[in-house]
């Protein structure tokens, strides 16, 4: 064994799996993870840049390990991922005890630079994107956090440019992997015993445009359905101006595709919408959904929304309350904006003071509290699909997800881990449902 790693992965589900991968490489050339930074000789942080928090956070905790570095030099500590995108450079100049910087197409090379750094005794910094490479550049990692649900990246970066992301910045443009690839990759999972897929990509329902002769999102759904084995399919996520025809009839005909999307609205303001650059407007979203619910009727539906966008009125703000009222989403994920530099909004006037960002953030999550509740108490006393995933955090109890992606939690022995089983719905609470199994 050449020493143990360590990473701490900050973000999306994205950013875990590509921390799954680099783990992957790391054992791959000699190395075994540990969660134990203290114990480490290689300490990644893998990092998200979508919010200026996050960012903030990852300097923090770089300033942190500056006396574990000057109390032992020989560890290796390294930035990769949305951060190591953006700053480049700028990390080595502002932490001089961190050794690596990789970029968002990079860290397929993690164990390359690893080697470098240890040869050389000097930093290294590589954030080029690369897009003459088919991405992601992978074997499969065996699924580290489950063995019953793995995610497969079909598609990476973003040509959407909203005005207030990052991301096409700092993950570059889309590329989809070969639909060949993506399959293949499935079979061998479900080989392994997995039963939940779930598809990845900053914009999955635009899959395979930039590929000439690529099939579509949904004909990839339609041929990953078909695969023997496969009991539930997901994706994240996907942008309301690319739910097409073909997709929405997909949601009517395919039985592993679960009742289940999440698709984020950002506001309920035309107004808001254009400068955000969403490309639709209010009207043509809510008709997606009425669309979507109509060939799946019981289709849980969440959300993504920004409060504060530089310019957003009262008005504006109402109309985003009066979508939620309108759609009755099942759950809310709901952000105050923040200027999140190259991205075009932060030289938009009429930036809104923090106290009424934080206001509106409080409002729009307390008028939307009594909605999820409602739909989930809507579950009590009805018998419900769970497909049993972790232990649960009290005592013996297991957590599961429904198809609609709700957490259920059950008293069940360990053994029935992996098991889909049928559960009976007893209390809803906040953010769980507990229930009695069934069967
Ligand atoms: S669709 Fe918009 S919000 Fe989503 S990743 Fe692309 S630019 Fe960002």
């Amino acid at each position: 064994m050449k020493g143990r790693f360590f990473i701490q992965t900050f973000g999306c589900q994205m950013n875990v799996h590509d921390s799954e991968y680099m783990a992957f490489l790391l054992e791959a050339n000699g190395y075994r993870q540990t969660n134990n930074p203290k114990e480490a000789n290689i300490i990644l942080l893998n990092t998200c840049a979508v919010r200026q928090k996050a960012e903030e956070k990852v300097y923090s905790l770089l300033g942190r390990l500056k006396p574990l570095k000057k109390k032992r030099p020989e560890v290796i500590i390294g930035v990769t991922g949305c951060v190591a995108q953006k700053e480049g450079q700028r990390i080595l100049e502002r932490m001089p005890h961190v050794d690596l910087v990789l970029g968002t197409h990079q860290f397929y090379r993690i164990a390359e630079f690893i080697e470098t750094v240890k040869r050389e005794r000097q930093q290294v910094c590589c954030t080029e994107f690369n897009y003459q490479l088919e991405p992601p550049q992978r074997v499969i990692p065996l699924p580290r956090q489950s063995q019953v649900r793995a995610y497969v990246t079909i598609m990476q970066g973003c040509n959407n440019f909203c005005t207030y992301c990052i991301v096409p910045y700092v993950r570059g443009r889309e590329i989809s992997r070969k639909s060949q690839d993506v399959i293949e990759e499935v079979k061998r999972l479900l080989d392994m015993g997995i039963k939940e897929v779930i598809l990845l990509g900053q914009n999955v329902n635009s899959y395979g445009k930039d590929r000439k002769g690529e099939i579509s999102f949904a004909e990839l759904l339609r041929r990953i359905d078909k695969l023997p084995g496969l009991k539930r399919l997901r994706f994240i996520t996907s942008h309301p101006k690319d739910i097409s025809e073909e997709l929405i009839q997909a949601f009517g005909e395919l039985e592993s595709l679960c009742e289940y999307i999440h698709l984020p609205a950002q506001s309920g303001s035309d107004r808001i919408l254009k400068l955000m650059n969403r490309k639709y407007t209010r009207s043509e979203y809510l008709r997606k959904i009425e669309a979507l619910r109509k060939v799946r009727p019981n289709l849980a539906i969440s959300t993504d929304l920004i409060v504060g966008f530089p310019g957003e009125t009262e008005e504006d703000f109402k109309q985003t309350l009066s979508l939620l009222k309108e759609v009755e989403y099942d759950t809310i994920f709901a952000f105050k904006y923040s200027d999140r530099p190259p991205a075009k909004a932060v030289n938009f006037k009429g930036k809104i003071p923090e106290d009424v960002k934080k206001e509106r953030l409080e409002e729009l999550l307390e008028f939307q509290a009594p909605i999820t509740q409602r739909k989930n108490q809507a579950l009590e006393g009805k018998v419900v699909e769970v497909l049993l995933d972790t232990n649960s955090k009290r005592g013996n109890q297991l957590s599961g997800r429904t198809r609609c992606h709700r957490v259920v939690n059950v008293a069940a022995p360990k053994q029935l881990i992996g098991q889909i089983v049928q559960v009976k719905i007893e209390e809803a609470l906040a953010h769980s449902l507990r229930g009695r199994i069934i069967n």
